[in-house]
């Protein structure tokens, strides 16, 4: 049984997924009216995984004998000044989420809950990534400036991006 503490953080933090999930597709969709279609399909995939992050949260407190409580999702935003302003927000968003999970699991620890420890486990190593790639994105950006090709490339590039659902889903047994 989960303690209501942690209970209360999970559905917390399946609201704060979901939220991701509504500001990529946002994100999306200003990428396609921009002409970026790659960077719309990049953001249509971090949309999908968002919901699988809100999902294994979902599925974790249904496991454990918890009560889900879903909220409203806040609006978010729906316009960027360009397209690394986009990119910066992403990396700024994720780096809140790993503020999240940080505290998620800081809560964990003091309610020597070590089942959520484990499970949390994975989303720490995840946030490592998405920063990572976020960061990696902004860096080429900044690289290729205004240069017309380089933008046509990367965009071509991120438009290879395909979604695979988050191993924690793809493994579980029910
Ligand atoms: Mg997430």
């Amino acid at each position: 049984m989960l303690n209501k503490k942690i209970e209360e953080a999970l559905n917390a933090q399946i609201n704060a997924e979901m939220w991701s999930a509504y500001l990529y597709l946002s994100m999306a969709a200003h990428c396609h009216a921009a002409g970026y279609n790659g960077m719309a399909n990049w953001f249509e995939v971090q949309f999908n995984e968002e919901q699988d992050h809100a999902r294994i949260f979902y599925n974790y407190i249904v496991q454990r004998g918890g009560k889900v409580t879903l909220k409203a999702i806040d609006a978010v935003p729906t316009s960027w000044d360009s397209i690394l302003a986009v990119f910066e927000n992403t990396l700024q968003h994720e780096q809140k989420v790993t503020a999240l999970i940080n505290d998620l699991m800081a809560l964990a620890m003091d309610e020597k809950d070590f089942a959520t420890q484990s499970m949390l486990k994975w989303f720490i190593d995840e946030q490592v990534e998405e920063e990572d790639n976020a960061q990696t994105i902004i860096d080429n950006i900044r690289m290729i400036g205004d240069n017309g090709y380089g933008l046509f490339m990367l965009d071509k590039e991120l438009g290879a991006r395909t979604y695979t659902q988050a191993s924690p889903l793809s493994s579980s047994e029910d």
